[in-house]
């Protein structure tokens, strides 16, 4: 996978090889600023049939691109998204540290949607059924349940390292840090890198 970002360093998302090879293929058009850890990627192409040679292209780590005046510079993901959900909490269980798959993953909402709770970043956690089941209509604390992470809104760039953090490269790895902002998954980090 390739990380995109604004040329300033602000995250947009991540390309397949094939997404990346279309966007080097118009560099000409001026939509890529800067390229960084080139060559880390090579897509193959077709064979030559004369020379039996197979083509190929090489993609860089990093791609910045120009960012027009019209277009919103996405620092945060303010809105609600299970998935998301589901990733800033590592796939775990909010309440009792389960690991799930993401099918298996339940969005509790913290106060109660029946006491006026929304769905919304700060409101809504991952857990899994039994304890989704267990804690009801209640808050964490009329449940005896405490919560292992404090919900928060995502910068872009955690939101991109928390959707296949086992993907990103060092170098990839580096820009997202310039934007993460939460003391646990920088913490979570630390000891990913440190192990
Ligand atoms: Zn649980």
């Amino acid at each position: 996978m390739v990380l995109r970002l604004y040329a300033s360093g602000v995250p947009i998302d991540w390309l397949t090889l094939e997404e990346a090879a279309v966007l080097m293929s118009r560099r000409s058009e001026g939509a890529i600023v800067w390229t960084d850890g080139d060559g880390t990627h090579r897509l193959h192409g077709g064979t030559n049939a004369l020379s039996g040679k197979q083509s190929y292209i090489d993609i860089p780590d990093v791609i910045g691109v120009a960012q027009h005046a019209n277009t919103p510079l996405a620092y945060e993901h303010t809105g609600f998204n299970s998935a998301l959900c589901k990733h800033r909490e590592g796939l775990q269980c909010a309440y009792c540290g389960s690991s799930l798959s993401r099918q298996a993953l339940t969005i509790d909402h913290v106060l109660p949607r029946s006491r006026g709770g929304r769905l919304s970043m700060l409101n809504a956690v991952a857990c899994c059924q039994r304890c989704n089941s267990f804690k009801a209509n209640r808050t964490p604390e009329e449940a005896g349940m405490a919560l292992l992470l404090e919900p928060f809104v995502p910068t872009m760039a955690e939101v991109l390292y928390m959707m296949r953090p086992r993907q990103v490269t060092p170098l990839q790895l580096w820009y997202l840090r310039q934007q993460f902002r939460n003391a646990a998954l920088r913490t979570y980090l630390s000891e990913a890198l440190a192990a």
